[in-house]
């Protein structure tokens, strides 16, 4: 809940940053599913990832790079490993394990990486136990949460994590669902998407953080 002192002065930062748009960064992320996905699912996650980008970068997805133009700006790719729905059972429940991953050769972080959607949908289901629509939404954001994360390692360069945000070690079940969540203002300058972040989203008081419990690479 926000004070109406805070969302005043929300509204004054949306203001004040209006006046120096900086340049329009594009990224071009690839997704391939390994099995059928849940259209709601994958919808729900490039509207995550957007948001969590901010205005000052336009996002593209794509299947495939032989559809794509020349213009494609900054291109990443994901594997998305496992079922990216909430329709189908879920088989492994060990809590620890790695929700995605970016590949790393000689030092060098690549623009390739993993999400796996069967280690997500386990973590949500250990805290929530909600219907299909629902689940589908939940598993879409938390997708998007974990692909922010490891853009964050394709886009910077860097293994670093920070200590707090999307971009620590671990995201807990809880994180993964929360209402908000919060890409660090370090974290973006490193990927050199600073300028226009959501105002709601560059408020401290307003993203609340649980514990970590789930590791990931790198
Ligand atoms: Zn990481």
């Amino acid at each position: 809940m926000v004070c109406p002192m805070l969302a005043m002065c929300a509204t004054f930062l949306c203001a004040a940053v209006s006046f120096a748009q900086p340049p329009l960064q594009k990224i071009t992320i690839l997704l391939r599913f390994e099995h059928p996905e849940s259209a709601v699912s994958r919808q729900i996650m490039q509207t995550e990832i957007q948001s969590l980008l901010g205005r000052s970068v336009s996002v593209r997805f794509g299947t495939e790079i032989g559809a794509l133009d020349l213009t494609v700006g900054r291109l990443v790719a994901f594997r998305m490993r496992g079922y990216c729905s909430m329709n189908r059972p879920v088989d492994d429940r060990r809590p620890g394990l790695a929700l995605g991953s970016t590949f790393v050769s000689d030092g060098s972080v690549l623009p390739f990486g993993e999400v796996e959607c069967d280690r997500i949908r386990a973590s949500i289901q250990r805290v929530s136990h909600v219907n299909l629509p629902e689940g589908q939404r939940q598993l879409g954001q938390a997708m998007g949460r974990v692909i922010v994360h490891e853009l964050y390692h394709m886009l910077s360069g860097s293994s670093i994590h920070t200590k707090e945000g999307l971009t620590k070690r671990g995201l807990s079940s809880f994180e993964l669902i929360a209402n908000t969540a919060r890409l660090p203002r370090n974290s973006a300058d490193a990927m050199e998407i600073t300028g226009t972040l959501p105002c709601s989203r560059r408020e401290p008081a307003t993203c609340t953080l649980g514990a970590l419990s789930a590791e990931h690479k790198p």
